[in-house]
C-alpha cells in the first residue's frame, strides 16, 4: 500500500485520467449533459519553437483545442486544452505565429487523442464491436469514427510495410461482392487476396493481405504487379475458384507457381450441375416448375447431401426416385456429384487423387446423350486438369478465404453498406488482416 497523504485535487485527477501520457494536466472540470468536459493546460517546458525557424518566440495569445480521449467510467470524454501561441521574432523567418506542440496530445489535425485512435481500433478489430457502438461511447458521428478507424489503419498498414508480405507462400484469390449499388465501382465486386500460408502448414488462420476492385484477371494481375520480386517469387501456391481470368494473372505472373482450383468450388460446381439436372427433368416429365409433392422437387436437399449422412428414410426416398426410368439422367449425374465428394473425403491423398483422376477421365471419354450437365462439367475439369488434382499434392484450399469472405460480409453489414471501396477496404484488413495493433 502506498502511504496515505493528502494530495491536491489536480494531482489525483491526472492521476486517474493518466494525462502524463496526454502531455497535459486538469485545471477544471464540467459535466456537460452525457459527455464529461475536462480543462487542460498543456505541460511545457517554457516557450514553443518555431517549427519553420526553431527559434524560441514570443507569447501572443492562448487558443482551445477540443479533442475527444478515451471514456471515463462509460461517458464520453472530451478535453479543452489551452494551447499558447507565439510570434516568431526571429528576423528572417517569415512565419509570423505558431501554436505550441502538441503532438503528445494528438496527430495534427486530428479530433481525438492518440491513445483515443488506439481505443477505438481495438474496438473495433478485437471486441468486434460497431463503428456506431463506438461512436456512441465517444459521443462523436459514424462517419468522425470510422474516419478515425480508417486513418489509424492506414498509419498501421504503413508502419508494418513490406513486412507485412514477408513469407507469403500460398495464397488463396477469391471474389466478394462488397456493394450492392450497381454504379461506378463496376459490378460492385472486389478481389480478395488471402495469405494461407499457415493454413497449409496447419500453424493458424488465413489472413486477408489486400482487396482490390473488380473480378478480372487484370484486378489480380495488377495487385502481383506492385508487389516486390521477392514476394512473387516466394509464392509457390496459388489457389483459387474456376474462374478463368485469377488462372491466367496467376501463371502469368507467377509462372512458377502451382495453381491449385479449391474443393469447395469444384463441389460446388458438382452441386450447381446436379441441381440444373434435376430441374431440366422435372421439367421434361411432368411439364413445370418443381413444386411440393413432385418426386425430384421433395429429394433436391437430399440430393445434395452426402451418402454417408442420410438417413435410412432419404436413402429410401432416394431409390423410389432412382427407380423411376425417367429419373435415370438424375442418378447418374448424382453418382458423379458424390463421387466427387468421396475422392476429396478420402483420408488417403494418393487414393483420393485416383478416385477423381478417374471421374475427369470418364466425363472426358463419353458422356452419352442426354446428361448435357455432365458433359459441361467434364469440359471444365478436363480443362482444369492439373489444378484440381494439384489439390491432393498441395492442400490449399479457399476454404479459410470463404470464412475471410464471410466476415466481411458481416462488417459490410454493420456499417450499412459502405459508400467507399477505399474505407472499405481498409476497414476489411483492420478486421482480418491480422495487423499489430
Ligand atoms: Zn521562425
Amino acid at each position: 500500500m502506498p502511504q496515505l497523504t493528502s494530495p491536491p485535487a489536480q494531482v489525483v485527477a491526472d492521476t486517474i485520467i493518466r494525462t502524463v501520457e496526454l502531455g497535459v494536466r486538469i485545471v477544471d472540470a464540467a459535466l456537460a449533459g452525457e459527455t464529461t468536459v475536462l480543462w487542460c493546460d498543456l505541460i511545457t517546458e517554457g516557450p514553443g519553437r518555431c517549427p519553420n525557424c526553431n527559434l524560441t518566440g514570443a507569447y501572443r495569445d492562448s487558443v482551445e483545442r477540443r479533442v475527444t480521449d478515451v471514456p471515463v467510467v462509460g461517458h464520453p470524454l472530451e478535453l479543452r486544452v489551452r494551447l499558447p501561441r507565439y510570434r516568431c521574432v526571429h528576423d528572417g523567418c517569415d512565419r509570423e505565429v505558431f501554436a505550441h506542440d502538441t503532438s503528445r496530445l494528438a496527430r495534427p489535425g486530428w479530433s481525438t487523442t492518440r491513445r483515443c485512435a488506439g481505443f477505438v481500433l481495438r474496438r473495433l478489430a478485437v471486441d468486434k464491436a460497431t463503428v456506431s457502438a463506438v461512436a456512441r461511447e465517444l459521443g462523436r458521428s459514424w462517419d468522425t469514427v470510422n474516419g478515425i478507424a480508417v486513418a489509424a489503419t492506414r498509419e498501421l498498414l504503413l508502419n508494418a510495410g513490406p513486412a507485412r508480405l514477408e513469407g507469403v507462400g500460398v495464397i488463396g484469390v477469391d471474389e466478394h461482392k462488397w456493394s450492392h449499388v450497381l454504379g461506378r465501382d463496376a459490378d460492385g465486386f472486389v478481389t480478395v487476396i488471402t495469405d494461407l500460408t499457415a493454413v497449409v502448414a496447419g500453424q493458424g488462420p488465413a489472413r486477408l493481405l489486400d482487396m482490390v476492385p473488380g473480378r478480372s484477371a487484370a484486378a489480380m494481375a495488377g495487385w502481383l504487379a506492385e508487389r516486390s520480386p521477392e514476394f512473387r517469387a516466394a509464392v509457390e501456391i496459388v489457389a483459387m475458384d474456376g474462374f478463368g481470368g485469377y488462372k491466367n494473372a496467376a501463371t502469368t505472373a507467377l509462372p512458377d507457381a502451382v495453381t491449385v482450383m479449391d474443393p469447395f468450388h469444384v463441389v460446388a460446381l458438382a452441386g450447381a450441375k446436379l441441381d440444373l439436372c434435376r430441374q431440366r427433368v422435372q421439367q421434361d416429365t411432368l411439364g413445370h416448375r418443381g413444386r411440393s409433392g413432385d418426386p425430384l422437387y421433395r429429394v433436391r436437399r437430399t440430393l445434395r447431401t452426402r451418402t454417408e449422412l442420410l438417413t435410412s428414410r432419404q436413402k429410401n426416398r432416394l431409390e423410389v426416385v432412382f427407380a423411376a426410368e425417367e429419373h435415370v439422367a438424375v442418378e447418374v449425374t448424382w453418382r458423379i456429384y458424390q463421387q466427387i465428394i468421396a475422392a476429396y473425403a478420402d483420408d488417403d491423398r494418393q487414393r483420393g487423387k485416383t478416385l477423381l483422376t478417374r471421374v475427369i477421365d470418364t466425363l472426358r471419354a463419353a458422356v452419352p446423350a442426354g446428361l448435357e450437365e455432365l458433359a459441361t462439367l467434364g469440359r471444365t475439369l478436363h480443362r482444369r486438369r492439373d489444378d484440381v488434382l494439384a489439390y491432393f499434392t498441395h492442400r490449399a484450399s479457399n476454404g479459410p478465404t470463404e470464412a475471410i469472405n464471410g466476415r466481411l460480409e458481416a462488417l459490410r453489414r454493420n456499417a450499412l453498406g459502405f459508400r467507399n471501396l477505399i474505407n472499405y477496404r481498409i476497414r476489411s484488413l483492420l478486421h482480418c488482416g491480422s495487423l499489430a495493433l
